[in-house]
């Protein structure tokens, strides 16, 4: 399994690497360690630049990251690379995933109500909630309430668990931490301290106030017990 080094230091922008599989029909390449965050969890992949070459799309399969490549010959296996992404990217990801959580809280905080799915986009996002209906007011008090949050700096720490500590947690429970396969035994949380803690796989800025502001730019209905919430990200 290749080291997915954005695990534990989200802002380590370049690394260097080993090619363990090359993918040759597919112009891929797999490496023993990655700074480069794959597609999963409502976050997209990053892109960036690997072996002088562009990476265009990032995916796991089974054990192997596979970064695709274009604009050269293909590396072999054992060479050594370098990699930088594209932080712009990165940290625009960064930057919403954080607000995606930040929201989770207010919304859970607010009115007890659980996320039901999401996905994110640099600077926007959508989420689902099981409102029925939206409360009145929703949009304008969420937007206040999470941008009240942001500006509040909350620091936002990564650890790694036991699988038993994970389940304990009243929080994580919330979270439903208990979904996640029995052969996990460590489990990575993002806790933004004192509002929102998730097992999470997703790369985080370290305090609320890097994210900016949010505006709602729409609320909709999904279907009964489903609704939906839009969400840009600016500069604070
Ligand atoms: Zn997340």
């Amino acid at each position: 399994m290749s080291d997915l080094l954005y695990l534990r230091d989200a802002y380590l922008r370049s690394f260097t690497a080993t090619v363990t599989a090359v993918d040759g029909e597919g112009g891929r390449v797999a490496l023993d360690r990655t700074a480069f965050y794959a597609t999963g969890g409502g976050q997209p992949h990053d892109t960036g630049s690997l072996a002088g070459m562009r990476v265009t799309e990032v995916r796991k399969e089974g054990d192997h990251v596979w970064h695709a490549l274009e604009g050269g010959p293909l590396p072999a296996v054992g060479d050594e690379v370098a990699g930088e992404i594209d932080w712009d990217r990165r940290h625009a990801l960064m930057r919403t995933h954080t607000a995606l959580h930040v929201l989770c809280g207010v919304i859970w905080n607010e009115w007890g109500t659980a996320v039901t799915g999401g996905n994110m986009e640099p600077l926007s996002a959508r989420m689902d909630f099981e409102f029925d209906p939206l409360p009145e007011g929703f949009g304008a008090t969420v937007e206040q309430r999470v941008n009240e949050e942001l500006a509040a700096a909350r620091p936002i720490e990564v650890s790694f668990l036991p699988r038993a500590t994970a389940v304990a947690d009243d929080d994580l429970i919330r979270t439903k931490v208990n979904l996640i396969p029995e052969n996990v035994s460590e489990i990575r949380v993002v806790d933004i301290v004192g509002l929102d803690k998730q097992a999470d796989g997703g790369t985080h800025v370290a305090s609320t106030d890097e994210v900016g502001r949010i505006r709602v730019l729409k609320t909709e209905s999904k279907g009964k017990g489903n609704k939906r919430i839009r969400i840009e990200v600016v500069d604070g």
